[in-house]
């Protein structure tokens, strides 16, 4: 194994670039399979189906076709096209082909956006508990970090007068996530309005990180910060392919915004990752513009899976978990168990989840469990949390 340099020539930026714990904990839950040790995996956020069938062919097909070659860095007008169609019919904004920029998954924008719009002298406001890759890259872009608590009893939402006391001349973008990660909250009425006068009021940006929006368990989609009076100029719509048609490892997503500033980001994107493969981009036209039914599907099949976690974390004396309203996350209060309670239960009960704290100063007593993972296995782990946490010296 080639060492090369000590980690004190790296660039300075590098101790400010943080990282995301779940894949930390997968490496960890690996390691311990290989030492024949048998592991429940609840830390990953991807859907454990298959990308649908009609979306794979298209894509294959697209290879044999020679869709093998560079593209156009903001994407291949087809897809930009269909993107625009699909966000203007959901959000209920107008919005063109130029208005899409399309990445390698929906995670670039998260950088490409905050480094666009966020610098010295710049607060960013982001959800704690959050993605963690927001506070990361807003450490990098070397802006000021203010994360906003979701409050466990208020749905995993944030308090309107904290949010109100947080924005000043100096916030250059406000990042929200709804149905968000790690808690599965959904943000209503009452937030965005506040958001979006505020927005107006005080000119900043709105980063909408609406990668879970058709994962919700009540009715329809909520509607999205962009459709509020005076939004349309100023919101990042992040959304992708990942979660919705099960396409994690095909790498595709995208950003919908303002021209000039969808200009900027494609500009980003010549800098980093030149363009995303065709064949990719074609499946995710197929994925858009053909049956919608395998999605739904899933959303059904992960709700019958919330239920089952939610009841069964409930039994479990001294486990607060609230029933989420999107995404395929729970995010029980383990606090009556002391600290270090995700590491206790990976070596003792061999179930991989998500410490609380990795997603931010307020998650700290909580643990993040994806249950995009079967009944069966939900149920295994379950029945480990339980007699493990029965054991643990608090
Ligand atoms: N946003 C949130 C809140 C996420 O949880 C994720 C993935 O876990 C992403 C964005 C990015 O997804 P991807 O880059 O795989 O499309």
């Amino acid at each position: 194994m080639v060492d090369g340099m000590s980690p004190t020539r790296l660039a300075g930026r590098m101790s400010r670039l943080g990282t995301e714990s779940a894949f930390d904990v997968l490496v960890r839950a690996r390691a311990l399979e290989a030492q024949g040790r048998e592991v429940v995996h609840l830390e990953l956020g991807e859907p454990d189906f298959d990308t649908p069938e009609h979306i794979v062919e298209a894509g294959v097909k697209a290879l044999q076709d020679g869709e093998t070659h560079y593209t156009p860095a903001a994407g291949i007008p087809a897809l930009r096209e269909a993107i625009a169609n699909h966000v203007s019919a959901t959000r209920g904004v107008q919005y063109g082909p130029d208005n899409v920029v399309v990445t390698p998954g929906g995670k670039p924008i998260m950088f490409y956006a905050i480094l666009a719009l966020a610098g010295p002298g710049d607060e960013v406001i982001y959800p704690d508990p959050g993605f963690p890759i927001y506070g990361s890259v807003v450490n990098f872009a070397e802006a000021t970090p203010k994360p906003l608590p979701l409050r466990e009893e208020r749905g995993f939402r944030f308090d309107l007068d904290e949010l109100r006391e947080m924005v000043s001349e100096r916030t250059s973008l406000v990042i929200i996530n709804s149905p968000g990660n790690p808690t599965g909250g959904v943000l209503g009425d009452e937030e965005l309005s506040l958001l979006a006068e505020l927005a107006e009021q005080y000119d900043f940006y709105v980063l909408s990180d609406e990668i879970y929006r058709e994962i919700v368990y009540q009715g329809e989609p909520g509607k999205s910060i962009v459709s509020y009076p005076g939004m349309a100029e100023r919101t990042i719509i992040l959304d992708g392919f990942s979660k919705t048609y099960a396409m994690t490892g095909w790498r595709l997503g995208y950003g919908v915004m303002p021209r000039t500033l969808a200009e900027a980001v494609a500009r980003l994107a010549i800098n980093c990752n030149s363009c995303v493969p065709g064949f990719t981009q074609l499946a995710g036209v197929a994925a858009l513009t053909g049956p919608q039914e395998p999605s739904r599907a899933m959303v059904t099949e992960f709700r019958r899976r919330r239920d089952a976690i939610v009841a069964g974390l409930n039994e479990i004396p001294d486990v607060r978990c609230q029933m989420p309203e999107g995404a395929f996350y729970v995010f029980p209060n383990v606090s009556a168990y002391g600290a270090g309670v995700a590491d206790y239960l990976l070596n003792e009960a061999g179930v991989a989840l998500l410490d609380g704290a990795g997603f931010g100063e307020q998650g700290t007593g909580y643990m993040r469990i994806s249950y995009a993972n079967s009944l069966p296995n939900i149920e295994k782990a379950l029945e480990r949390i339980a007699d493990a946490l029965e054991n643990k010296q608090r």
